[in-house]
């Protein structure tokens, strides 16, 4: 066999110049996927995570809440706006909105210094907390006529909260500035947790949102009551933040074993987020 390939295989090039081509097509195809995959923006929970999180949502809104939820932004429409608030980040005349998307923080608080500056806002790392109070203040008092806008906002920004990556340290800027190799291509720990885990899975977002409400079932009571503060789940996500960063300097590199790590955490948070979602609305239309 061997012999077969020494005496032919330079004729086989010769004749099938094809071979070559196609290896360099290939070669170029995974550098242009690389880049792609690099220059995608840090878009929080990418779009399929925040539609996953309103799909979730929708599926669990009071009908009334669903009623006047619809009648702002049409049927499902808090599902097809979920991702609103992060495509209108390059119009300057929301240019304002930039920072209500993530709340930073440094490593090492404690769960009272978490607790406090859900209450008053830090003067650094974002303004995701204040965004969130000023846009509940907004629906409250004007629940007849809201703006379609405010409501847009909330239910991304909703989202946002669950979102690691969005609760991470100020220093490398909500973990943009932590360079890994996924699958051999160049992207960030930002990146990774706003949209590579969930693409990782192959699923669209209403098989994913499906597949979550019936994982997490035992979940949804507890969530949907007041067994969890909104506190308590924002500490849970910091901890679960601090947990990502100190991962990284202990993972092999191998993208398989941080998706096996980290898949069912990231899915939790989704799930949460979604319910969550479903909470406030169901609340701010009781
Ligand atoms: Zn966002």
């Amino acid at each position: 066999m061997s012999f077969f390939f020494r005496t032919f295989a330079p004729d086989f090039e010769n004749q099938y110049p094809m071979r070559r081509i196609f290896s360099r097509s290939v070669f170029v195809a995974i550098v242009l996927l690389c880049a792609q995959l690099y220059a995608v923006p840090a878009f929080a929970w990418g779009q399929k995570g925040h539609r996953i999180i309103a799909k979730i949502a929708y599926d669990h809104l009071s009908r009334r809440a669903r009623r006047n939820v619809d009648a702002v932004l049409g049927e499902q429409g808090m599902i097809y706006l979920a991702n609103w608030a992060d495509e209108i980040k390059s119009d300057t005349i929301y240019s304002n909105s930039y920072d209500w998307h993530f709340q930073d923080f440094p490593s090492g608080l404690t769960k009272q210094d978490i607790f406090s500056s859900r209450d008053r806002y830090p003067a650094e790392g974002g303004n995701m907390f204040r965004a969130l109070d000023s846009l509940n203040q907004e629906i409250l008092n004007h629940k007849s006529e809201i703006n379609p806008h405010t409501l847009r906002f909330l239910i991304h920004l909703s989202g946002d909260l669950y979102c690691p990556m969005h609760m991470a340290h100020m220093d490398d800027r909500g973990g943009n500035d932590v360079h890994m190799k996924w699958f051999g291509c160049d992207t960030r720990l930002h990146t990774v947790w706003d949209e590579r885990l969930i693409e990782s899975q192959g699923y669209s977002y209403t098989e994913y949102a499906a597949k979550l409400e019936r994982e997490y079932e035992a979940s949804r009571k507890p969530l949907l009551g007041d067994q969890w503060s909104e506190k308590e789940l924002i500490w849970n996500t910091y901890q679960l933040t601090e947990q990502i960063y100190a991962y990284q300097p202990v993972w092999d590199g191998n993208t398989y074993h941080y998706i096996y790590r980290w898949r069912q955490p990231m899915e939790y948070q989704l799930y949460v987020a979604g319910i969550r979602l479903a909470k406030l609305l169901n609340e701010l239309y009781r």
